[in-house]
């Protein structure tokens, strides 16, 4: 084989799975938004084909030939030819370890399962799930293995979300967090809640439509290359960089619900939608990890917008949009309310102070349950034991418990911790940004383009070109878990008066 068709080959391969990908994607995209309720099972089929061809295209072993072909000539290759060829064969390494009969009894699984939750966390019944869920977590263990059997099985899980992390750092990492969140947690509510009623007024759908409209245009998003739909649970969707679609859903007494999530969700798709267009229909396209994609929505919605120059930048259109609900509020009643800090029981529901000790439950449990030192049944009897614990709250069921969130029913263990390191790169991110900027006096004014400028070129240009701990080193600096605990004492600080 001549190295040029090796390398069309490479070429082709890869578009051909960007092909299944925007297919089944689409799909996904049309099952949550617009499709009527009783149409899952057609696409519930096609979806299966589409994954099984999918499967058998990248694990063929002409694929694996061709790769490794391409690997002994590393050298004479591109720097993103490269980096492409090393992915895929790690992609490949660990897809074609996992037998093909337990690959397929996974997905069954995985589909069934996610099915049994919705069910269990609707009855608030965690029997229902129980016996699923020990599945999942037997399968996770197994594929542990195969992903790096030098790892502990966790180790090896969180590695699938953040390459480079594992349970020894973010043992001291969440260790750091704990030290200085919790004392802070307990000063603050010592002081009087910052009025938030008007939040929970009735606000008609079509504003806040409207208002989504207006809030994507601040953040730069281009609607003609991104859309908004409406969802039960905001999610967003990548097919490449010239088309990115965002969700939300609106509560009409929950205003700042969907703001929030627009803005979240927003910062999602300005990284996809910033991405080289040299590494389109490749596997280097879309974001380099979890935790940094979780950086880039959180530093959005927490950094920017729930800072009091944002809000007293958009308040004034606010107030036109809502003038019924906000016509007696000020900006900086605003800004304080919509940064109410108190523990809670629901981790999507969770203000930035306390979300962090949400996700170190979740972290403990899966930890244990991995690790084969917990059991499945004693999930719920943990789960309520850390929240007491941490937050100082009390589960009164497991809908609102150990049922609450969708991961584990997807077979997601080890992607938890992304939510915390992305708020922690986040921080540090806005520091670096702050000494190469006047970040604040744009923003006040509602200008977001040099936010998006610095985050483009440190972040989002690179997409997967560079390893996930390269571009946060390259964002970052050092990383440093003390920078985001000290932003938080000082923001809650200013809040609380304390
Ligand atoms: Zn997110």
């Amino acid at each position: 084989m001549e190295l040029k068709e090796a390398l069309a080959r490479l070429a082709e391969l890869q578009r051909k799975m960007y092909a299944y990908q925007a297919a089944s994607s689409s799909l996904y995209l049309d099952g949550t938004t617009v499709a009527p309720k009783d149409t899952a099972e057609g696409r519930g089929v096609a979806l299966g084909v589409l994954a099984g061809e999918r499967h058998k295209l990248f694990s063929a072993p002409e694929v694996g030939e061709l790769l490794d072909f391409l690997w002994e000539r590393r050298d004479g290759l591109d720097h993103p030819v490269r980096r492409q060829v090393e992915e895929l064969r790690r992609s490949y390494g660990q897809l074609t370890r996992i037998p093909a009969d337990e690959y397929m009894e996974y997905a069954v699984l995985t589909n069934q399962a996610s099915d049994v939750w919705h069910r269990a966390k609707e009855a608030s019944d965690f029997q229902l799930f129980r016996p699923v869920l020990e599945k999942l977590v037997a399968f996770n263990i197994k594929f542990a293995g195969y992903y790096d059997s030098s790892k502990a099985p966790y180790d090896a899980l969180l590695n699938e979300y953040e390459r480079g992390v594992d349970m020894a750092y973010l043992d001291s990492f969440f260790a750091t967090l704990r030290e200085r969140i919790v004392p802070l947690l307990h000063a603050v509510m010592e002081q009087e809640p910052p009025d938030d009623s008007f939040l929970r007024r009735r606000y008609p759908v079509e504003g806040q439509r409207r208002f989504s409209d207006y809030l994507m245009e601040v953040l730069g998003l281009d609607r003609a290359h991104c859309a908004i739909g409406e969802t039960e649970h905001p999610y967003t969707l990548e097919f490449n960089n010239k088309d990115v679609r965002i969700t939300t859903h609106y509560h009409e007494d929950n205003m700042d619900f969907s703001m929030y999530s627009v803005i979240h969700e927003g910062g999602h798709a300005k990284y996809e939608l910033g991405i080289a267009d040299e590494l389109q229909y490749t596997c280097l396209a879309g974001g380099v990890s979890m935790g940094v994609h979780e950086s880039q929505s959180r530093f959005y919605e927490n950094l920017i917008g729930r800072s009091l120059p944002f809000i007293q930048a958009i308040f004034p259109k606010m107030q036109e949009f809502f003038p019924g609900q906000l016509a007696d509020v000020t900006a900086e009643q605003f800004y304080r309310a919509v940064n109410k800090a108190q523990p809670s029981l629901i981790r999507t529901e969770a203000d930035e102070l306390t979300y962090c000790l949400h996700v170190m439950v979740r972290y403990e449990i899966e930890k244990q349950l991995i690790g084969g030192t917990l059991a499945v049944k004693d999930v719920p009897g943990t789960w309520n034991r850390l929240y007491k614990e941490y937050l100082g709250v009390d589960v009164p069921d497991d809908r609102r418990g150990c049922l609450q969130d969708s991961h584990w029913s997807g077979g997601s263990f080890g992607y938890f911790p992304s939510y915390a390191l992305g708020s922690a790169y986040g921080a540090q991110m806005l520091r670096n940004m702050e000494r190469d900027m006047d970040v604040w006096g744009p923003v006040s004014r509602g200008d977001l383009s040099g936010v998006s400028a610095w985050l483009g070129e440190k972040i989002h240009r690179y997409g997967g070109l560079m390893e996930p701990a390269d571009v946060v080193k390259n964002a970052c600096g050092q990383f440093d878990p003390t920078v985001f605990a000290d932003y938080l004492e000082k923001k809650y600080s200013q809040l609380y008066a304390l």
